[in-house]
């Protein structure tokens, strides 16, 4: 069973490479930010607080899967608070037997945390980013081509905020696992990335 784990910065380009990855080795594909985020819109919904870990903890065990398509998931306002929402532990350990039950059939998984708590075996680990100039412009198109106005400065600022919070946070932080591949995609078309990460997958798979 190939198990592929992508972890890196908000905005780097992780999900496009997975969803591409999957359909190139025939895989399924998981994108765990959705999980946080459907914590986040659950605990919203119910009037809570993202910043509380009860409210956190109950929404992370009451999701299910079929709340995952919901595409009001992929606004900037949710993804903030799914990251606030992520920091509680409590919500980590509720989702994480989802993730481990997906991963074990073999698939890719796509967070922050894959491939150093999720999938510490996964056969093949990327560590994603790009500098955070050419994240905001890739994140500005996708939030304005869903209606939300805001500049570009603006998404640069949550991307710090963003970036700052996944990395110092005490569980699970966002960082490169020790025997991670590092992909920087800045300047790089999402065929090209796509294709470094094929070179990759396939001489660690083929060793
Ligand atoms: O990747 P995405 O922007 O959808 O993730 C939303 C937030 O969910 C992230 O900023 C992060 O705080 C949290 N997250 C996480 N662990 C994951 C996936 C996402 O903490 N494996």
């Amino acid at each position: 069973m190939t198990v592929i784990a992508i972890d890196g910065t908000f905005a780097s380009g992780k999900g496009t490479l997975g969803k591409g990855l999957a359909a190139h080795y025939d895989l399924p594909y998981l994108d765990t930010g959705k999980l946080y985020r459907a914590t986040a819109k659950r605990v919203l919904d119910a009037g809570g607080d993202v910043n509380n870990p009860e409210d956190g903890k109950r929404a992370a065990h009451a999701i299910s899967p079929n709340e995952l398509s919901d595409p009001i998931l992929k606004s900037g306002p949710i993804g903030a608070a799914a990251s606030k929402v992520s920091v509680h532990p409590d919500v980590r350990a509720a989702l994480l037997a989802f993730q481990r039950n997906f991963a074990q059939a073999g698939g890719i998984l796509d967070g922050r945390d894959i491939g150093t708590v999720i999938c510490p075996d996964a056969d093949v680990k990327l560590y994603v980013t790009a500098t955070p100039e050419e994240r905001a412009k890739r994140r500005h198109a996708e939030l304005t081509g869903y209606g939300e106005v805001l500049s570009i400065d603006d998404v640069l600022a949550q991307l710090i905020e963003r970036d700052t919070r996944d990395s110092t946070r005490a569980a699970a932080p966002l960082k490169p696992a020790d025997d991670a591949h590092m992909l920087d995609t800045t300047g790089l078309s999402i065929a090209e990335v796509l294709a470094a990460a094929i070179k990759i997958c396939d001489a660690v798979l083929e060793t």
